[in-house]
């Protein structure tokens, strides 16, 4: 299994918290028929994205990305000791992969000079905080934290109703500890780094892309895409996308952008490796895993 790649004069590494089974995938894609899961049985079940039961595979995970400047972390999956009760694998859970996989990369904590959010859900906020004497402080201590302007004022305005615990316990320390930024769609870090803004999953969620000037040597999706099959069907939208209409002609317009150019994709959940290069079929697209 590919943990470290290269696109251009980027490294990239995956570090994996989970690769697990998630929910059923009739249950997660609402428009999915019996029919359309009967024809893409087959080859879901080879990609390791379909187990025998018909529950979806979902790989959790963070991507690092040393530019010639900087060393980013993108997206930090689940967090231990967080109360997670509707997720019994999630729920305060203490194991020590993701540290022994940060480790086995080559990193420390300290190593990290930004972290970056393509949105504010709770498996990808997890390690922005660790509990510290009974207390949330950055995981991170050298890192900026870049969050979507637009995606913070959405999720706080959905605390401000009923607590977010991801938000609270996850986001809102690392803003009280000053250590976010929160950005508009044309930030950028250096020559290398860029937004690109794909709503729908949330509405501010956005993909991040990596490369010299125009060049785009790999993008990061987040979450406007959960598995294989979507690149197949994008119209076919998670129940919890907040608004699943948008995060399909997003979905579609993405792929469009990349379809049959050399940018590397690399996706929050996809099964391991995760990353590869978009290619058209028939009406939607594959995934050529790298
Ligand atoms: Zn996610």
């Amino acid at each position: 299994m590919s943990l470290k790649f290269t696109a251009g004069d980027l490294t990239i590494h995956r570090i994996i918290e989970q690769e697990t089974t998630f929910l059923p995938a009739h249950d997660m894609l609402p428009g999915l028929t019996p029919e359309l899961l009967a024809e893409n049985r087959a080859w879901m079940k080879q990609a390791k994205a379909l187990d025998d039961t018909d529950t979806l595979i979902l790989c959790f995970q963070s991507y690092i990305v040393k530019t010639p400047h900087h060393t980013i972390l993108i997206d930090s999956c689940i967090g231990n000791d967080k109360p997670r009760p509707g997720r019994p694998k999630w729920d305060k859970k203490t194991d020590e992969t993701y540290m022994r996989a940060l480790a086995a990369a080559g990193f420390s904590v300290g190593d990290i000079d930004f972290v970056m959010c393509t949105h504010l859900h709770v498996d990808h906020v997890g390690w922005n905080t660790r509990l510290e004497n009974g207390h949330w402080v950055p995981t991170f201590p050298k890192a900026r934290y870049v969050f979507g302007d637009a995606e913070y004022v959405y999720w706080s305005e959905q605390n401000a109703k009923a607590e977010v615990p991801p938000f609270a316990d996850s986001v809102l320390p690392v803003v009280e500890a000053k250590k976010a930024e929160l950005v508009t769609n044309d930030y950028a870090i250096g020559d290398h780094v860029r937004l690109l803004p794909t709503p729908g999953h949330t509405p501010g969620h956005v993909a991040i892309t990596f490369g010299r000037g125009s060049k785009e040597d790999a993008v990061f999706a987040g979450d406007l895409m959960h598995t294989p099959l979507q690149t197949l069907y994008p119209e076919l939208s998670p129940r919890f996308d907040v608004d699943g209409a948008l995060a399909a002609k997003t979905r579609r317009s993405f792929l469009e952008r990349y379809c049959d150019t050399d940018t590397i994709c690399c996706t929050a959940h996809f099964p391991s490796p995760s990353s590869g290069k978009i290619r058209r079929k028939g009406n939607g697209f594959t995934c050529e895993m790298i």
